[in-house]
């Protein structure tokens, strides 16, 4: 599964984690994608990476 979102291209962001005593450590921040079943225009279905941003804003119709 991607980590990308198909509708908003929402990607994982990139940072750094600091400790108390200020060591910096890399971090990532994953976006929360779902693999979902998509109603499409046509009237048929089709399998989409979709945060749930979208899914919540009801940007896709769920097949
Ligand atoms: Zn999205």
């Amino acid at each position: 599964m991607s980590q990308k979102c198909e509708i908003c291209g929402k990607v994982p962001s990139v940072g750094r984690n600091v400790s108390h005593s200020h060591r910096k450590t890399s971090k990532v921040w994953g976006t929360n994608v779902q693999k979902i079943r998509v109603r499409q225009p046509g009237g048929a279905a089709k399998k989409m990476d979709v945060c749930t941003k979208c899914l919540k804003a009801d940007k896709v119709v769920k097949a």
